[in-house]
């Protein structure tokens, strides 16, 4: 039998990132299922192909399990972790970026491993690490309570996005010459069409009597 207090619409650990970054980038991919192959997913395919050998290794003495499927039944998640770890302290997982830091986002998307690794091994997983391929380098994440929280913020929000099937408007900013999806999202068009329609509403407010 199902608990009733439990989630039920699913959010994909994959989205948690996306959403981090633009919750519209979030939308396009989670709700609309919009894919646009480019340099940016390439990257990141090339990165994945090489640790995503779906089968465990013993890396300097210790097993790593590659590709492992990840779930939640508290938090209504579901994915797969790049790489985890079996320390002597526990599950410790590894996701693997084919750029460079570009803030917290992945923390988010990592954290959301975390909690399903709890979840599944029954521990408390207080640390995982992000590779970045453009600088060779481990950064290490700690999994404090305010990150946490944060991760199941946005999980939620996720969720409400889902729920409504609700594609946020384009902020059309910084962060869109480095997405992926521009070509989809045409957010310059998108933000001049927002424009346009607030003036055409404005244009047809009805006077008020004695206005004329
Ligand atoms: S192009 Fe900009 S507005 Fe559109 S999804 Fe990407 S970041 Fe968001």
């Amino acid at each position: 039998m199902t608990n009733p207090s439990l989630p039920t619409e699913l959010v994909m650990i994959s989205a948690i990132e996306h959403y981090s970054y633009c919750p519209r980038q979030s939308a396009l991919i989670h709700v609309e299922q919009t894919y646009d192959e480019n340099i940016f997913t390439m990257r990141g395919m090339r990165m994945h192909e090489r640790v995503d050998s779906a089968d465990s290794a013993a890396n300097r003495g210790m097993t790593t399990l590659r590709a492992l499927p990840l779930w939640s039944d508290r938090y209504g998640i579901h994915g797969k972790a790049d790489a985890v770890e079996l320390h002597d302290h526990g599950p410790y997982p590894v996701e693997y970026k084919s750029g460079k830091r570009h803030g917290p986002h992945a923390d988010y998307q990592l954290c959301a491993q975390a909690l399903c690794l709890e979840e599944m091994f029954q521990t408390v997983v207080p640390r995982g690490a992000i590779y970045y391929g453009a600088t060779r380098r481990r950064y290490e994440v700690q999994f404090t309570a305010v990150l946490q929280q944060q991760t199941i913020q946005i999980i939620a929000a996720i969720r409400a996005m889902l729920t409504q099937q609700h594609v946020p408007t384009a902020p059309n900013d910084e962060r869109c010459p480095n997405c992926s999806l521009i070509n989809v999202c045409m957010p310059f068009v998108v933000a001049e069409s927002a424009r346009l329609r607030g003036l055409q509403g404005a244009l047809f407010i009805p006077l008020e009597a004695g206005d004329a």
